[in-house]
């Protein structure tokens, strides 16, 4: 499998099997980028409802007509029924009104969707999810990069710290080849 990054306001991998994991890019660099390499998207995964990570998906699905996979416990935010709690994610929310988009499929920990296993990773959000395959690791912001090793989020972008520690260990202990960040350059470990 081959992952291909795509930059914007948080970052956007789209793999050769197809899928595209968040959507803080626009429409047009997803396009571009899946073009440039032949591929087909047919997947929007959602790793957790912040505005950075969801706020083109409702244009992307739609002009895509790709299906959208989110975290169960994420979703009542990315289909809109509510405002993420907190008030800094929550203010940003409204201001940047984010379309909702409808998950066509709402996953939950240990779920499979097209050979890619669901982990949950709460802390970050509420439902915050890395999915996985073949040893790549598409951690949204349970796991961030800085220069290529993995930290924590700030304290004040976490719903819940100390859930989010312990998920940022969980996920590290499954010993992924590559972790796909939500921002930051990819974590490589040693064989
Ligand atoms: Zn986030």
């Amino acid at each position: 499998m081959e992952v291909y990054f795509v930059k914007g306001m948080s970052n956007s991998y789209i793999t050769s099997d197809g899928v595209l994991i968040d959507a803080g890019v626009k429409l047009n660099d997803v396009v571009k980028v899946a073009e440039q390499h032949g591929i087909k998207i047919r997947y929007l995964f959602i790793t957790h409802y912040h505005v950075d990570h969801i706020r083109y998906a409702a244009d992307i699905a739609k002009a895509l007509g790709c299906a959208v996979v989110a975290p169960e416990l994420d979703s009542d935010v990315v289909e809109g029924r509510s405002r993420p709690p907190g008030g800094l994610a929550g203010l940003l929310h409204s201001l940047m009104r984010v379309k909702p988009v409808k998950a066509d499929v709402k996953v939950k920990d240990g779920d499979e969707v097209e050979g890619y296993r669901a982990l949950a990773a709460p802390g970050h959000t509420p439902g915050s999810t890395a999915y996985v395959k073949e040893g790549a690791m598409f951690s949204g912001d349970a796991v961030l990069s800085s220069n290529g090793r993995p930290v924590l989020p700030p304290k004040r972008y976490n719903f819940d710290q100390h859930r989010a520690e312990e998920s940022f260990r969980k996920l590290l202990d499954l010993k992924p080849k590559v972790i796909y960040p939500g921002h930051g350059t990819p974590i490589k470990f040693m064989p």
